[in-house]
């Protein structure tokens, strides 16, 4: 099966350049096919990704001599997507769909999803298309990259995407492999509780923290919210402003993905029973509108990872009801406690003093327990969700 993991790099300066550069090369390619394509069309051809990329090859040396200085898959992967692009359109249209829903392939700018192919491909089929030792990748042109984890899948390496994101550049590194997720460790039950200010707290009492990029970003979201709020509706300086504000919702999602991605990863292979809130429990509005937007699909991202990874290594999944407020019960006793938004501690007469959010924890994991113990099943190698 094919599988993809996103790492952070740490390239050093002549890299950094190189990606630039490269990027910049896969920007120009995607624009130049994009543009060819509509010309031939207008004049009546019948343009396909595989005669551009042909057409571009021909006229790269002299026409583009400075895309000889980057891998030649960057812009040959650029042309495809291009191609990609138009075949969605073409679907679409085929669907039915009208006006702006139809969404004619856009032009590519420097800043929004700046990524390019970073390998010249496998050399022969079957072969890493990028070698790598564990700690460092090896690409075209610029050699070894430091990376700041192991790829954590086994197997053969057919492709690498490099992309710039809030906080860095990250490789994307697409495995063909036999792995499936297997449980490492077994720390019996686990109830996680998802926030915002705090991305999430374990029962074991572990605060995880959310990725700092994400709060920074935060921020200025709020700042672009304000400034398109100003803004005439329609005019060119509203656009503008809100094509910053999509571009930066979009650099939120990735880096909230990151985590959402390793946080699932680690309680699936830790765990047997894990104990999670049902969707939308908390009115994760207490934020604003920032806090719906990101909270809400980070949960549900989590929830369909948690879900899926689960299920490969046999972890058994909890879900908490609605109905049933894991906040307002003190866990120490069960007594139950009037807990506004905004009480961060809950005190309770039983001489329990605890985090609201390492409360609802607990009672996550306490439910998840009773629920495997209700089905009869032990919480190891069970294989079914709840
Ligand atoms: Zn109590």
């Amino acid at each position: 099966m094919l599988r993809v993991h996103k790492i952070k790099l740490n390239p050093n300066q002549a890299q950094a350049i190189y990606f630039a550069k490269s990027y910049g090369v896969a920007r120009h390619a995607y624009n130049w096919a994009l543009a060819e394509w509509k010309r031939q069309y207008e004049a009546g051809e019948k343009p396909n990704e595989a005669a551009l990329r042909k057409q571009y090859n021909s006229i790269k040396p002299v026409e583009f001599p400075w895309a000889l200085e980057v891998t030649k898959c960057a812009p040959q992967q650029a042309i495809k997507n291009a191609g990609t692009a138009y075949k969605n359109f073409f679907d679409r249209i085929k669907k039915g769909k009208k006006g702006a829903e139809v969404g004619y392939p856009k032009f590519k700018r420097k800043g929004v999803h700046d990524s390019f192919r970073a390998d010249n491909g496998p050399a022969t089929k079957g072969a890493n298309a990028a070698p790598t030792d564990g700690k460092k990748i090896k690409l075209p042109i610029i050699g070894w990259i430091w990376m700041r984890e192991e790829v954590r899948f086994s197997g053969t390496i057919q492709s690498t995407t490099v992309s710039r994101m809030a906080d860095g550049w990250y490789i994307s590194v697409l495995v063909e492999t036999e792995d499936r997720l297997q449980a490492k460790a077994n720390h019996g039950a686990v109830g996680v509780d998802l926030g915002l200010k705090r991305f999430a707290t374990l029962s074991t009492g572990e605060f995880i923290v959310g990725p700092k990029p994400h709060r920074a970003l935060g921020k200025r979201l709020r700042r672009l919210n304000q400034s398109l709020s100003r803004k005439t509706q329609g005019s060119a300086n509203f656009r503008k402003a809100k094509t910053k504000l999509s571009n930066l919702h979009k650099r939120i999602a990735d880096i909230r993905q990151d985590a959402v991605h390793k946080l699932s990863h680690r309680l699936s292979t830790e765990f047997s029973i894990i104990g999670i809130e049902d969707l939308n429990v908390k009115g994760m509005s207490r934020n604003g509108t920032l806090g719906r937007s990101v909270g809400d699909a980070g949960m549900r991202m989590f929830r369909t990872q948690i879900e899926y990874k689960a299920t490969m290594t046999g972890a058994f999944l909890y879900t908490h009801p609605r109905f049933a407020p894991s906040t307002k019960v003190c866990s120490g006793c069960g007594q139950l406690h009037d807990m506004p938004l905004g009480k961060e501690w809950l005190r309770c007469d039983c001489g329990l003093n605890i985090d609201r959010d390492l409360n609802a924890a607990v009672i996550l994991k306490t439910a998840a327990s009773s629920a495997v113990a209700a089905s009869g099943e032990t919480g190891s190698g069970v294989a079914l969700a709840a």
